[in-house]
């Protein structure tokens, strides 16, 4: 990871994280702000010219330390489902993540006083709590160390349920912990096709699925996510492939769960990323709106087919 550039909010400079992150970075030029937004919100900026060379802004996050999670994603059926933001951004670039139509910006920010995301939590309990959002938690744990504090937190209240999704294999980075029961781990993997050309800079189908493999070994609890599956043509040799190297890489049966879905943004964010990369192939196929989202209109068929493969049953 390497930003020449540095933003830091003149309050978040006094924070731990801030002066433990700063000095990783002595090669890139620090940027003294006084809010985040006058750099991360300005007008006319252009996230996939920017994503090429992000920037980093260090922050003081002073609101909305947790959301209510919205109708497009899977809460697992619990009544209090938050996530949090800690990081927005994400050193990876995959080609169809709804960021590139939630931000005009692909600088990643980092809010440096986690201790008062994780009170405000504390304070909302019980709940599921989805840390990985708007990022990838896991991919920055060797930066920020974010993933340790929610295990901390986890450990000493049972009755928060954690869900700590990524595309990293970054595992290493929390083995040293003990697995805990309300922690759950969940990777999101694609076939490597989709991998090379959609999902830049995150590890391979395998490296994941070794990943996994460790995680279940040392007795995490370990979801795999199939989702959002990506239409392109023939892809449904490389799902079924996938589906196949998958089922022989993982105990399936010592799975806490397996989630499929397809690809769906809400209907602005979608104009936004198809005008950002108007000729990618992931906006080359007939979508079709359902109360403001936009998806493939076969979606029920391709989640059908997809976890019969990884399910090992006929179609
Ligand atoms: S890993 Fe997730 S958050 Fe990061 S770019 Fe890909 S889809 Fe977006």
């Amino acid at each position: 990871m390497f930003f020449s550039h540095i933003y830091v909010e003149r309050e978040a400079a006094e924070y731990a994280t801030a002066r433990a992150i700063l000095p990783r970075f002595s090669q890139s030029v620090p940027i003294s702000i006084s809010h985040y937004k006058d750099v991360f919100c300005r007008r006319g900026q252009n996230f996939t010219r920017q994503k090429r060379r992000p920037q980093l802004i260090l922050a003081v996050k002073r609101e909305d330390y947790f959301h209510r999670g919205s109708r497009m994603c899977d809460g697992f059926g619990q009544d209090n489902f938050i996530y949090t933001t800690q990081i927005m951004n994400c050193p990876f670039d995959c080609a169809y993540c709804y960021l590139r139509g939630l931000y005009g910006s692909a600088n990643v920010v980092i809010f440096v006083n986690p201790e008062d995301t994780l009170q405000a939590v504390a304070n909302s309990l019980p709940a599921f709590i989805c840390v990985s959002y708007d990022t990838d938690l896991l991919a920055f744990e060797a930066l920020t160390g974010y993933v340790r504090r929610w295990l901390a937190f986890c450990a000493a209240r049972p009755e928060a349920v954690v869900e700590i999704r990524t595309k990293s294999a970054a595992f290493h980075s929390i083995a040293g912990f003990d697995a805990l029961p309300n922690v759950q781990l969940a990777w999101t993997v694609s076939p490597d096709s989709v991998i090379e050309r959609f999902e830049r800079g995150t590890p391979g189908l395998n490296a994941r699925l070794a990943d996994m493999r460790r995680a279940l070994e040392k007795g995490w609890r370990v979801r795999l996510c199939v989702d959002p599956i990506i239409k392109t043509r023939g892809w449904e040799q490389d799902y079924r492939a996938a589906a196949q190297t998958i089922r022989a890489a993982l105990p399936m049966e010592r799975l806490l769960g397996v989630s499929v879905g397809c690809f769906r943004v809400s209907k602005t964010h979608y104009a936004r990323m198809e005008k950002l990369e108007p000729f990618s192939e992931i906006f080359g196929y007939t979508m079709e709106e359902r109360d403001g989202t936009i998806g493939y209109p076969d979606e029920a068929e391709m989640i059908a087919m997809t976890r019969a493969w990884l399910t090992g049953g006929a179609l």
